[in-house]
C-alpha cells in the first residue's frame, strides 16, 4: 500500500552525467514500513538519436555520514525508448535494514537497440537548467510576434515559447527541445541554431518589425 511508504530520499531533478545518453528527470527512494523493504522510483528521458534498450543503474544507500551501507543493482530491460521519450520505473530493492539516510545513483551502462554501449567513466554530474520562457529574453510583445512571423516564414508550427539556451554539451531550442552541441539544427523543428540566434537579436527584430509595419501601411 502506497500510504505505508516513507520517502527516504528525493534525488535532485534533471541530473545528467556528462556524455550520458539519458537525463534523470526525478527519482526517490522510499521504504515500505510494513514489509521493511525499499522501493526505488526513477523517471528518465532518452537524449540520443538511437533507441535505448537497457539502462543499468547502481543505487547506494548511505548513512548519515554518507558512507555506503548497501548497493542495489537495477537493470531496466526492453525499454524501446526513443529520443525525447521518458519512462518511469519502480523497482523493489533489497538493501540492508540499517539507518539509510540518503542515497546516490550511478548509471554505469546504457545499451542501445543497435547493441552499442555507453559506459560511465566516473564522468562529472551536472544539473540541467530549467527552460527559460521566451518572455525572459524578449519581454517586448511586438518583438516576440516578429520572431513568430519569422518562424512561420520557415513553415515552423512549433509553439516557440522558450529562450535559446546553451549549457554544457547542449542547447535548447525556442520550441523547447534539447539538442547536442554538434547538432546544427533542432532535431524536432529543424530550425538552425544560427538562424535562431540571428532572428532573436533585438536590433534585427526591430528592423524587421519596422519593415513589417511599413509594408502593412503601404498595402491597400
Ligand atoms: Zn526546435
Amino acid at each position: 500500500m502506497r500510504q505505508n511508504n516513507r520517502t527516504i530520499y528525493r534525488f535532485a531533478d534533471n541530473m545528467h552525467i556528462k556524455t550520458c545518453p539519458i537525463l534523470l528527470l526525478n527519482g526517490k527512494l522510499s521504504q515500505n514500513l510494513k514489509k521493511s523493504n525499499f522501493l526505488f522510483q526513477l523517471k528518465f528521458q532518452n537524449l540520443c538519436e538511437k533507441m535505448i534498450q537497457t539502462v543499468c543503474i547502481d543505487i547506494s544507500g548511505l548513512d548519515m555520514n554518507r558512507n555506503p551501507i548497501g548497493i542495489a543493482k537495477c537493470h531496466y530491460l526492453n525499454l524501446n525508448l526513443k529520443r525525447d521519450d521518458a519512462c518511469i520505473r519502480e523497482t523493489p530493492l533489497f538493501l540492508p535494514e540499517l539507518q539509510i539516510q540518503t542515497a546516490a545513483i550511478r548509471i554505469h551502462k546504457v545499451v542501445f537497440s543497435d547493441y552499442s554501449v555507453w559506459k560511465d567513466h566516473k564522468n562529472p554530474v551536472e544539473q540541467f537548467p530549467i527552460l527559460k520562457p521566451l518572455t525572459s529574453v524578449l519581454p517586448e510583445q511586438h518583438l516576440r510576434e516578429q520572431y513568430y512571423r519569422a518562424c512561420s516564414s520557415l513553415s515552423d508550427t512549433s509553439h516557440n515559447a522558450y529562450a535559446l539556451h546553451e549549457f554544457f554539451d547542449f542547447w535548447t531550442c525556442t520550441c523547447g527541445s534539447i539538442n547536442w552541441n554538434n547538432e546544427k539544427e533542432c532535431h524536432t523543428c529543424g530550425k538552425p541554431k544560427k538562424w535562431i540566434q540571428m532572428n532573436l537579436e533585438k536590433k534585427n527584430l526591430q528592423k524587421c518589425y519596422d519593415a513589417y509595419l511599413y509594408e502593412k501601411q503601404e498595402s491597400p
